[in-house]
């Protein structure tokens, strides 16, 4: 009977005692933050992720430490108990950081997690864990001010600003409308001063804001505009009959490279036209997205000699067969033609970044001329580069064709701006160079015809904000 006795109470306390020692996990909980965290002028939102694998989440006290003191900012209290747990492993906490509301002035102040679990560990307060966060609260837009005095643009166009940010500015550039143009240091100059490409989009709206924005670490904005004047333009419209022949040959050879079934032909030509074409689009955005830091061009770009225009700039094309529409598109370059399979040349010096077949261009060379600037030649039939090859003013490249969406010989030529297709009769015309980017490239510092104070609007007399460094 006494046997009996002690064998169930060592039974007992052996299941007390691993319970206990279950109970006592050893792992606190742990929170996943931020290394750092900037706040700005505008409430954001620090998204903390509390987790304990052991006895569950117990509470959690969020709060910052400030000159001023200690000013809580989020507290959750997870129902549980000592025996339990709270079976919470996990818990995603949104912590409102708004530095007007919270009151907080510029500086640094720290950001401290505390959460703890229901473990038996330490008796009085369960597992603990104590994460602090370095926080920066910067109210203050960098400083910019624009270069520029007047500028003129166009619609389908090529634009330059050149500015002047603070040091403080991690991102800045031109906006035009809701379009970003990233923006590059100026050459030979570390002193705050940048240049932007930007594009006129063919069909961007009517007189479209046009401004210098920056941006620092904490979000905040600041913006600029100039005056500029706006010319609007239109656009040809072209209808183009599509032939018997042209959708036996070309549209069952682009369907099958496209792995489209092609027995209706018209149906097929619809895919290539709309759907094909999006997706040679979105891949020369991906080939246009990254450019060199550096002008590598020299003066005018050059139009393919003895060419003939056949095709402009943002022709609006309505495609027919047998006098029925079956198809639109918007053509973004000219089409140049010359004599069958003629040499065709790099209209200017640069970096070839794409030489291969590109869907509707056919056999296609792109080539970087620097800060987001490129050009682009379809149809070819035979290329004569690769990418990463350097290429000069008028070196050939390939020979002209009718590979891709083409009716015939002929050279598709389209320049592009950080991904926007923009016409190139701009950039073909040595004045328009020479007056609207090669004298605003000059080195001597001009007076900003501009400035503005941080997130305020344009003011013409502030004075040129310094950048030191
Ligand atoms: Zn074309």
């Amino acid at each position: 009977m006494r046997g009996i006795l002690i064998v169930v109470l060592a039974a007992v306390l052996l299941g007390a005692g691993a319970f206990g020692f279950y109970r006592c996990e050893g792992s606190p909980p742990s929170v996943e933050t931020p290394t750092s965290l900037a706040v700005g002028r505008e409430p954001k939102t620090a998204s903390l992720v509390v987790s304990d694998e052991g006895s569950g989440l117990r509470d959690i006290v969020v709060s910052l430490q400030t000159p001023a003191g200690e000013k809580p900012l989020a507290a959750r209290e997870l129902p549980g108990g000592w025996l339990g747990g709270s079976g919470v492993a996990r818990e995603t906490i949104d912590v409102p950081l708004d530095a007007k509301a919270i009151g907080l002035a510029d500086g640094q102040v720290t950001l401290r997690v505390v959460a703890r679990d229901w473990s038996w560990r330490t008796l009085t307060g369960g597992g603990r864990t104590v994460v602090e966060t370095p926080v920066t609260i910067d109210t203050k837009p960098p400083r910019v001010s624009v270069e520029n005095t007047q500028t003129y643009l166009q619609r389908g166009g090529s634009g330059l600003a050149v500015y002047r940010v603070s040091d403080d500015s991690t991102r800045d550039g031109v906006m035009v409308g809701d379009l970003y143009f990233r923006g590059h240091p100026f050459p030979g100059e570390a002193d705050g001063r940048r240049l932007a490409f930007f594009a006129i989009p063919q069909d961007a709206p009517a007189d479209p804001a046009i401004r210098v924005v920056a941006e620092d670490a904490a979000g905040n904005r600041a913006q600029v505009g100039w005056a500029t004047h706006f010319k609007e333009r239109r656009f040809p419209d072209v209808k183009l009959d599509l032939g018997p022949q042209f959708l036996e040959n070309k549209v069952t050879e682009l369907a099958s490279a496209r792995g489209i079934d092609a027995t209706d032909r018209v149906a097929a030509f619809q895919r290539i036209n709309s759907a094909g074409r999006a997706e040679d689009e979105k891949k020369i955005r991906e080939l246009t997205s990254k450019s060199a830091e550096e002008k590598l061009w020299n003066g005018a770009f050059e139009q393919l000699r003895n060419s003939k225009v056949t095709s402009q700039f943002a022709e609006k094309r309505s495609y027919f067969v047998e006098g029925q529409q079956v198809s639109q598109a918007t053509h973004y370059g000219f089409d140049l033609a010359t004599t069958l399979t003629s040499p065709v040349t790099a209209s200017n010096a640069g970096r070839v970044v794409f030489a291969d077949d590109l869907g509707i261009y056919g056999g296609c060379v792109i080539v970087d001329h620097g800060y987001d600037l490129f050009t682009l030649y379809g149809h070819l039939s035979r290329i004569d580069v690769k990418a990463g090859d350097a290429v000069s003013k008028g070196q050939p490249i390939g020979l002209s064709g009718a590979t891709g969406l083409a009716g015939g010989d002929h050279l598709h030529f389209a320049t592009l701006l950080d991904g926007v297709y923009v016409d190139p009769v701009e950039w073909w015309d040595p004045k328009w160079i020479r007056e609207k980017v090669d004298a605003l490239l000059v080195t001597a510092p001009a007076s900003p015809a501009v400035a503005a104070e941080p997130g305020g609007p344009a003011a013409v007399s502030a004075p040129a904000p310094a950048r030191t460094r």
